[in-house]
């Protein structure tokens, strides 16, 4: 049995070991307090940091922020000042979102969480920005508030714009391009089906605009362009429309009133407008244009029918003498319905046998010897009849048909050539047209060696005839190929010389055998002053030690002017039309050079 001095000291001994367990619990207690306190100072710290790193980032955003709480401005950054305001006119607190005509927007944006709203805000200096806003709910100082962000997207806002406007308008001269025209003018065109008002279509060329270009460099063309669209559109109606259409191809689309007809006025303004000079480093640079016009309801009333129609005019503008305005008429729609039925069946010509080649010769004006001859080409079309080139090569020369035609007729020429020297007729020459997608380098050198391999025909007794124009459209490839083929031998003369603009310095480079004088110039002749432009053309070709051959040489006059000018060769129907390499043969058979002179010099004297 313990005594009870035994008890005591357990009881005792019990309490401290509590006592202990409870000290250790409390040391445990308070160490975790401690802890505790030690991670709630960090989090304090961080929420500091992180509070401070946001005001960094709000500070340094490029982007407004801006926060409303009760429609007043409760804060906004650096950025929200120097975007809307200026240090003369800064925000107004209680002035709000309204201030900068944003209130719209703002709801628009919380309608829409995510998605940004584009629009332009109010500055306090009363200009405006484009921005694109969005607003998200947040607490501020305890209380509900909305953070508006405002980003600038005016950069970027212009260069869409810009991109739009590259997209529809031609960037020389500003105007519509192409395919905005189109759009426009189906837009016009519905408008005017709705209303039934008329609308008319110009079709607007300018003449011979290549040649400023070849003579004044492109830069003049440039300023001509710019000049004359900015003419037109001070001109025109504010809602008609003006479109490049191609290089100098203008569109006008102009819309009537109710009663309105197109007057004569406003074409004959338009034309003047055109044709007015245009001044380029001092020199007067002027052009005339052709105009062609076709209206809605009259002549088509589809946008696509009508361009064509208004085309169609002007073309036929430019046939009649250029400088001219015409309109859509039954005529012309019966050229278009041909023009259809020649580009239809020439792809088949060749296979289906319906080109021929005839043969014009060409006389020593001394003494009326047979030297030459030129061949032309005819197509005996099976509803049309027989066609000249002038109705059916221009289709050609816009495809790579013409090569496929010019091979041919080079072939047949050579031939023709060949047989009338076996028949004993040497040294006749034989000339050949060329189109300016055959002058093309190596394809053209090969033809020719082929034609006159296959022929037999000196390469002297070939001569190829090419207009200035075609020279200058690609004046290396030019003189490249024509350098190689004058080397064989090969002759070349330079076609309807003095139509052009002659470009004397690459005359001169060209290896030149011949100037053929254009009929325009010898059927002006007896005209005043007509004498004197041949005179000074056979000089010229002289002096550039080249033989002369004056083309559509009809009467005797004319070959008496020509023969004292010293000209060297005629060619007309003085002498003959052109035939077939048959007729030909048979004409020199019989053919007596004196007879034929002094018959003609007697025809002369009793004219
Ligand atoms: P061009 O080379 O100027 O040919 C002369 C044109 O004048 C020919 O017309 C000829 O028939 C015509 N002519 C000849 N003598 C007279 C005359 O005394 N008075 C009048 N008023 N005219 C006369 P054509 O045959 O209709 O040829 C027209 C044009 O077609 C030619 O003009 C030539 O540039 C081109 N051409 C003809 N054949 C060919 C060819 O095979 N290939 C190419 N690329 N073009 C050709
Ligand atoms: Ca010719
Ligand atoms: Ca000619």
């Amino acid at each position: 049995m313990p005594t009870p001095e035994e008890l005591q000291q357990r009881r005792l001994e019990r309490e401290v070991s509590a006592r202990k367990q409870a000290e250790k619990l409390l040391e445990e207690k308070s160490l975790e307090l401690f802890i505790e306190a030690q991670e709630r100072r960090a989090a304090l710290d961080q929420l500091k940091e992180s509070e401070e790193r946001y005001r960094v980032i709000v500070e340094t955003s490029p982007d407004a922020i801006l926060v409303i709480q009760d429609d007043r401005l409760a804060f906004f950054n650096g950025a929200a000042r120097r975007m809307l305001a200026s240090a003369a006119a800064p925000p107004q607190p209680d002035a709000g979102l309204e201030q900068f005509n944003l209130l719209a927007d703002a709801a628009r944006a919380d309608r829409h969480p995510g998605q940004p709203v584009e629009t332009s805000a109010l500055k306090t200096d009363g200009s405006t920005i484009e921005v694109a806003l969005s607003s998200v709910p947040i607490v501020f100082d305890r209380q509900p508030a909305r953070q508006i962000v405002l980003r600038d997207i005016s950069d970027r806002k212009r260069l869409e714009r810009q991109l739009a406007f590259q997209a529809t308008h031609d960037p020389l001269t500003g105007v519509a391009n192409r395919a905005a025209l189109l759009e426009q003018l189906d837009d016009t065109l519905a408008y005017a089906r709705r209303h039934g008002v008329p609308v008319w279509v110009g079709f607007l060329d300018l003449d011979h605009f290549k040649q400023i270009n070849d003579r004044f460099g492109h830069r003049a063309g440039d300023r001509l362009l710019e000049t004359v669209t900015s003419r037109l559109r001070a001109l025109l109606r504010k809602d008609d429309i003006i479109g490049r259409y191609g290089g100098d191809e203008f569109v006008l689309v102009m819309r009537g009133g109710a009663a309105d007809a197109l007057g004569p006025t406003l074409l004959d303004r338009i034309m003047a407008a055109v044709c007015q000079p245009v001044d380029f480093d001092g020199y007067a640079l002027a052009v005339t244009c052709s105009l062609g016009i076709a209206g809605y309801p009259e002549d088509a009333d589809d946008g696509q029918l009508l361009l064509e129609r208004a085309d169609a005019a002007m073309y036929r503008a430019k046939e009649s003498g250029r400088n001219l305005c015409q309109l859509y008429n039954d005529e012309i729609h019966a050229r278009i319905v041909e023009r259809t039925k020649i580009e239809s069946a020439l792809a088949q010509a060749i296979e289906r046998n319906e080109f021929f080649v005839l043969y014009q010769p060409q006389i020593d004006a001394r003494d009326g010897t047979v030297v030459g001859a030129e061949a032309l080409l005819r197509w005996r079309h099976s509803e049309l009849g027989v066609l000249t080139p002038d109705r059916f090569l221009q289709f050609a020369e816009q495809s790579a048909l013409i090569n496929r035609i010019g091979a041919w007729v080079l072939a047949q020429a050579c031939s023709a050539c060949a047989s009338w020297h076996a028949a004993g007729h040497r040294p006749l020459r034989i000339a050949v047209n060329l189109s300016v997608r055959q002058l093309n380098g190596i394809e053209l050198i090969k033809l020719v060696d082929d034609a006159l391999q296959a022929t037999g025909l000196p390469a002297a007794c070939l001569e190829l005839e090419l207009t200035e124009s075609m020279v200058m459209s690609d004046a290396e490839l030019a003189l490249d190929t024509l350098g190689a083929l004058h080397q064989r031998g090969v002759q070349v003369a330079i076609d309807d010389f003095g139509t052009g603009y002659s470009n004397f310095a690459y005359l001169n480079r060209l290896p030149l055998n011949c100037l053929k004088i254009d009929k325009q110039f010898v059927s002006d002749i007896e005209q005043p002053g007509g004498a004197i432009v041949t005179h000074a053309l056979i000089q010229l070709a002289h002096s550039l030690g080249l033989t002369v051959v004056a083309e559509g040489v009809e009467t005797a006059a004319q070959l008496r002017v020509l023969r004292e000018q010293g000209c060297d060769q005629i060619q007309g129907w003085l002498h003959s039309k052109a035939m077939s390499a048959q007729e030909f043969l048979g004409m020199l058979r019989h053919y007596e050079p004196s007879s034929w002179m002094s018959e003609v010099s007697a025809r002369k004297m009793s004219a």
